[in-house]
Formats: C-alpha cells, sequence, structure tokens
C-alpha cells in the first residue's frame, strides 16, 4: 500500500478529499498523523504557486509523496478578491462566518453589477525525487443576497448556482462533489495518481 500525504490543516478539506481520492492502492495521511506542523508559508500570487509551495514543503518534511491545494473565490465585481487571499480576507481576528459577511457586504456596497464569481481549486502533488503533477478545477456562480445553507464550510452559503437554484451550503456533501471546484482537480490528479501508484 503506498501513502500519500494530504498537506491541509482544513478538516473539511480532508474529509472532502477522502470521499474523493478513495483509490484501494493508496492509503490518505494527514498532517496530524505524522505530527508535522501546519507551517508552510503561503505566499505566493497564484493558486499554483501557493499550492506548489506547500507540496515541495511538506514533501520536503515528511518524506512522502504529497498532496497540496490552494483554493478561493474570485469575485468579478471586485476585480477577482479575495482570491488567492480568500483564507485572509478582511483582517486578522475574522472567521469563515466574519470573512464571508464581508464579502456578501463588499459585493452589495457594489450596487446593481453582476454578481457572477466562481471558486478555484489547483492540486500539485510532488514527489520526494521532485516530480510534480497540476491539476485545476473551477466552479462557476453568483454570488447571492444573503446567507442560505448550513453544509460545506467557508463562503459556501453565499456562493449560489443558479442551474441548482440553491447555494452550495444547500447541497449535501455528495451533491458538492459532483460540481466543485476540488472534486474536479481531484478527478484529475486521481486519474494520474492511479497510473503513478498502479506501477510502484
Ligand atoms: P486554502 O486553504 O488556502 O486553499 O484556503 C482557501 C479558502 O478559500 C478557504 O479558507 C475558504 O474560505 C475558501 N474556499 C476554498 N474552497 C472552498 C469551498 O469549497 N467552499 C467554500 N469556501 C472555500
Amino acid at each position: 500500500m503506498s501513502r500519500l500525504l494530504i498537506a491541509t490543516s482544513n478538516n473539511h478539506k480532508l474529509g472532502e478529499y477522502a470521499q474523493l481520492l478513495a483509490l484501494p492502492q493508496l492509503t490518505l495521511i494527514s498532517l496530524r498523523d505524522i505530527g508535522v506542523a501546519a507551517d508552510a508559508p503561503e505566499d505566493g500570487e497564484t493558486f499554483h504557486a501557493n499550492s506548489r509551495q506547500k507540496a515541495q514543503y511538506y514533501t520536503q518534511k515528511s518524506g512522502l509523496p504529497t498532496l497540496a491545494d490552494d483554493s478561493g473565490i474570485a469575485v468579478d465585481a471586485l476585480n477577482g478578491a479575495p482570491g488567492v487571499y480568500s483564507a485572509r480576507y478582511g483582517t486578522d481576528d475574522l472567521d469563515d462566518t466574519g470573512r464571508r459577511r464581508l464579502l456578501l457586504a463588499n459585493v452589495n456596497a457594489c450596487g446593481d453589477v453582476p454578481r457572477t464569481a466562481h471558486f478555484m481549486c489547483v492540486i500539485t502533488v510532488v514527489f520526494p525525487d521532485g516530480r510534480e503533477f497540476v491539476s485545476t478545477g473551477r466552479c462557476d456562480g453568483v454570488i447571492a443576497n444573503q446567507e442560505a445553507g448550513e453544509g460545506g464550510f467557508g463562503y459556501d452559503p453565499i456562493f449560489f448556482l443558479p442551474e441548482r437554484g440553491c447555494t452550495i451550503a444547500q447541497l449535501s456533501a455528495a451533491q458538492k462533489n459532483e460540481i466543485s471546484h476540488r472534486s474536479q482537480a481531484v478527478q484529475g490528479i486521481k486519474a494520474i495518481l492511479q497510473r503513478l501508484f498502479m506501477t510502484i
């Protein structure tokens, strides 16, 4: 059985990866499982740069093939903000709820403009021998007028999917996995990992 480190300290993301990346020949390991602190630098200007930085950092620390992602929400009316700063939007004291409220207020303050937005996820897998593999996913929607739903995490309660008539937070975990940016990026990387780990 081969091991793959999933380099995130976000339990929601870990849960989504456990569901999305199940492969018979692969055991998924978390940072907590191997006692590695989640202290990677994350100062890139693109989702790809950040996911690569994190994957390289933790593969060096752990000696394991490592998957890291970087994801976030980009709002057209805010010129793509918060983008790579999604987890750090606003002031340091804000939690997910505070950041979501701030984003909603900032979009509302733009007035009568299109509220289109998208989630992006870039996954990078780095092997200890230096091989790197990348996969990208995107999910399009609009910023809702108000929060709705209890599921998911982060900005899900304000991310409205016109074709489903609800926010992502109103979907079940399985329904979110059908359409999410992360699940699309995982499908791409899963195909690559399947080939790589089958030949080990
Ligand atoms: P990361 O851990 O640096 O990738 O942080 C991404 C941030 O973007 C998270 O803290 C969330 O605020 C937001 N985000 C990423 N993916 C999702 C999602 O699936 N739903 C809601 N918010 C998300």
